[in-house]
């Protein structure tokens, strides 16, 4: 018996040690449009997101964390490459965002978060909202994903015959006027799925991959398709935000986030598991009450205004991220690819410039993060760039409808600490700091010109 007992405490012992030695598991949860002033840890009023308020809680809130961009496409190329998407080919100027007719897709030499990690034995898996080329041979199962299921373009992408001309159309919550089709691997398994069950089902998905993976190193990939308009919630959730439909549409999400987060603690995995959660770029303002809100931050998606760029950052990782720790330093979504893995020992292209940062230091508090220039694309084109706490503006243009384009020579200043709206140009002021953001500007600029060939066929076909 006593034997039996040694033998135990000894496989105890070994299967600890090997779980402890298991690189982490990685989620990264990317709501789509949501703004960043719409979670009650972020100080919305009335939208409740108890969920994200604990992960937030428990682990680092980032008040300045950006997207690589001010819409959906470029951004999630940023996110799952580490790189501006002037150097991964999806940065159309006109058509910044992949239709439902486009023939091009994220560029095959690109890696992949999940391309570098699979290089470790990770699993990998992506659910939801793809939109980095919707045929079969730009889906997720062709750039280092080992299960998908989801849309795989916006929920507003493919109107019905049905559908009402014009913006009425998205303000009523009638399933019959979309028919986004719902993947799974590559093929079409339901071309019109019901949007108010999407979270949930996707949320269903999200856990049984966590649970069925426990054993082993996963990277899961979670871009929710809300709250981008149409807005759907189930019945549960409908009806039930002070905040209106937009609340109603957070707070499933929050649960979601929940569930997920409670799967990770019951398989006994916190403490092994980075999650991620942020957004892929601001508000959409010209939905009035169906879009978000950017809090404080001037203007909305579509713009290089803070409010189309900055986005919710929440790190957690109980035992390492610092929890409880609001972090001023500034971050990027393209950040995740170097930190992710250097987290899992995985080398980083060197063939290649990857413009995000090691940002562990910030996340365990064990240093900084040397950071230049931020530059603000829209398209192919630089509207602005941020060194320290200034940031200049080259072109301005508003989120709504059809506003003009402004140049500003000398750029418009802002110090983004003392005057988070940009509400105040301070470039009269400052020549010194122009002219310092300039050459750090005309360093970088002149090496982000994409060749003809990484330059991905956008255009909708006729
Ligand atoms: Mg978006």
């Amino acid at each position: 018996m006593r034997c039996v007992l040694c033998v135990l405490a000894l496989l105890c012992i070994l299967c600890q040690t090997t779980q402890a030695e298991l690189p982490p598991n990685v989620i990264v949860i990317y709501a789509d449009d949501l703004g960043w002033g719409d979670l009650a840890c972020y100080g919305h009023p009335s939208i409740r997101t108890p969920h994200l308020d604990r992960m937030a809680a428990e682990g680092m809130r980032f008040t300045e964390f950006y997207s690589a961009a001010e819409v959906c496409t470029p951004s999630r190329a940023a996110l799952l490459t580490g790189r501006y998407p002037m150097r991964n080919g999806m940065c159309h100027d006109q058509f910044r965002v992949l239709r439902q007719n486009s023939k091009g897709g994220l560029p095959k030499d690109e890696t992949t978060l999940a391309e570098a990690l699979k290089t470790k034995g990770y699993v990998t898996g992506c659910i939801g909202k793809w939109h980095l080329g919707h045929l079969p041979e730009h889906l997720p199962p062709q750039h280092g994903f080992d299960e998908y299921f989801g849309l795989p373009f916006s929920n507003d992408m493919r109107p019905t015959p049905t559908s009402p001309p014009g913006r009425d159309k998205f303000y009523v919550e009638k399933n019959e006027y979309w028919a986004t089709p719902l993947i799974r691997g590559t093929d079409i398994i339901e071309p019109q799925p019901d949007q108010r069950l999407l979270t949930r089902r996707y949320t269903e998905e999200a856990v049984k991959f966590i649970r069925t993976h426990n054993a082993k190193p996963f990277f899961l990939y979670f871009p929710h398709t809300f709250p981008h308009v149409p807005l759907f919630a189930s019945d549960k959730f409908r009806g039930q935000s002070p905040a209106g439909i937009y609340g109603d549409v957070v707070e499933e999400l929050d649960w979601s986030v929940g569930q997920v987060l409670d799967a990770v603690r019951q398989e006994g995995l916190a403490e092994r598991t980075l999650v991620v959660f942020s957004s892929d770029n601001g508000p959409w303002l010209i939905f009035d009450t169906h879009g978000g809100s950017a809090g404080l931050l001037r203007e909305g998606k579509g713009s290089t205004w803070e409010g189309g760029m900055r986005v919710p950052g929440i790190f957690w990782w109980p035992g390492k991220v610092k929890s409880g720790v609001i972090q001023r330093e500034m971050a990027l979504t393209m950040d995740v690819f170097p930190t992710v893995c250097k987290l899992a020992g995985v080398d980083v292209p060197t063939d290649r410039t990857i413009d995000g940062r090691d940002i562990s230091p910030l996340l365990f508090g064990t240093g900084t993060v040397d950071r230049e220039v931020f530059l603000y694309y829209r398209g192919q084109t630089l509207y602005a760039a941020r060194l320290g706490v200034w940031k200049a503006h080259f072109i301005t243009r508003s989120a709504y409808g059809n506003d003009k384009s402004e140049s500003h020579e000398p750029p418009a200043l802002y110090n983004l600490r003392v005057d988070p709206s940009e509400r105040f140009d301070v470039a009269a002021k400052h020549p010194d700091v122009v002219a310092s953001i300039k050459v750090a500007v005309d360093k970088h600029v002149s090496e982000l010109k994409p060749a003809p060939s990484q330059l991905i066929e956008t255009v909708p076909a006729k």
